[in-house]
């Protein structure tokens, strides 16, 4: 079965054609710039030319109808009908406590992804126009929505809970949700595989290291604590997010700079992470290991503290599982970032791991960077939420 997987933002679209039998992707592509002028859709059929076209899209159906036409048309088409096409898995990000599970998009579905919306307001709303605008175009097609907090849902109570008045869970459910839950699945079950050893036999550690960027601890099969809490700002130092801090630091910078909820909001999502602790360098960490590497202090100072940050995240979650038995780096940084792996693994003698240089240089690809003889196997595997997104859908619509 062909199963369109749909990824949402608030003016972004990324979409791929997964053949569910082969696991392959037949054509992929992503729509930029919706609502804003200079729109550009990017299409490449598997093995074909990537073709930009720019063109005015005025809202994500236009951008969805584009999407289709691009997958249908008899020049660059992988598909001839839209009947072709069996399913489509949205990725919807907050999920809450109410879906512990993909699941088959309803009008009652729809209806409490909405009531999300309040846990995941960058997030939520987009990925809800999204699926309307889908199911305007294609009303036939079965939809599944896929939720990036659905795999942390197993943590227990006291990976969740924090150290606030009861009531607020009780009321707003405020708690810990964790994000980026479809990658660290894919790439925890990828590790068992690559190990030869069974999924629920091993304690593993995920670092999803990406602009955005979280930590989970995977024991038997399940997860068990993950970095992101309530919102995807907690945790990690980002690419522009500023991770765990000191929630005082709020109201200090609120009296000294004078600003107000909703901007302090803004510098702690856009403005601190990376960019802001690099001086505004970059927040892109291509440039930021050319920075290292030439004795830039601002890149030093910030590779030394996102790294270190990961390394106590790791230490932590090997408390809590009793031990962890392989290390996964996955996401942008995590699979192209030997300096950062580097960096990192350097503290990690205390878990036996010895780190093999020569493998450690390898880029994108699913490989073991730690040596044989590590007590504790790293690995770094490239994420697939897309394929992970596809396999969730075909299971629940065949
Ligand atoms: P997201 O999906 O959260 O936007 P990605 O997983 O695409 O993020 O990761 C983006 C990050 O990965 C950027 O900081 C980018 O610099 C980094 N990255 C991508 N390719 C490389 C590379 N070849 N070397 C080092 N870092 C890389």
């Amino acid at each position: 079965m062909n199963i369109l997987v749909i990824n949402c933002g608030s003016s972004s679209l990324k979409f791929q054609l997964i053949d569910s039998d082969t696991e392959q992707c037949i054509a992929k592509g992503i729509c930029e710039r919706i609502g804003i002028d200079g729109s550009m859709i990017t299409y490449a059929p598997s093995g074909g030319e990537k073709e930009k076209t720019t063109t005015p899209m005025s809202d994500h159906k236009e951008a969805i109808r584009l999407v289709l036409e691009a997958l249908t048309n008899d020049k660059t088409g992988v598909v001839k009908h839209l009947d072709e096409i069996g399913a489509v898995g949205h990725r919807v990000v907050h999920g809450a406590e109410t879906f512990a599970d993909s699941v088959i998009i309803s009008d009652e579905v729809l209806k409490t992804v909405e009531e999300c919306n309040e846990l995941a307001p960058l997030h939520n709303p987009a990925n809800l126009i999204g699926i309307n605008a889908c199911k305007a175009l294609m009303p036939d097609t079965p939809m599944v929505g896929v939720f990036d907090t659905a795999f942390h849902q197993t943590m227990p109570e006291e990976a969740y809970m924090y150290g606030l008045p009861y009531e607020y869970y009780d009321k707003y459910r405020i708690r810990r949700y964790g994000f980026h839950g479809t990658s660290h699945s894919y790439v925890s079950r990828r590790a068992a595989d690559l190990l030869g050893k069974k999924y629920e036999d091993l304690k593993t550690i995920v670092c999803h290291l990406g602009n955005g960027a979280s930590v989970s601890a995977v024991k038997n099969g399940e997860c068990v604590d993950t970095s992101m809490g309530l919102t995807p700002l907690e945790g990690l130092i980002m690419g522009t997010r500023c991770g765990d801090i000191d929630p005082a630091i709020i109201e200090f910078i609120a009296h000294k700079e004078n600003k107000n909820i909703d901007e302090i909001m803004n510098v702690l999502n856009k403005q601190s992470g990376m960019l802001g602790l690099s001086n505004y360098l970059s927040s892109d960490f291509r440039d930021l290991e050319a920075g290292y590497n030439a004795g830039d202090e601002n890149a030093i100072r910030s590779m030394k503290t996102f790294c270190y940050r990961v390394v106590k995240y790791i230490g932590a979650y090997a408390a809590a599982m009793n031990g962890v038995d392989v290390i996964c780096f996955t996401a942008g940084i995590g699979e192209n970032g030997p300096l950062v792996r580097h960096l990192i693994c350097n503290y990690l003698g205390y878990l036996g791991v010895k780190l093999d240089d020569e493998a450690n240089q390898k880029r994108g690809e699913e490989i073991i960077i730690s040596t044989p003889d590590s007590i504790t196997s790293v690995i770094s595997i490239p994420t697939n939420e897309e394929l992970m997104i596809a396999r969730e859908t075909y299971e629940l619509v065949r």
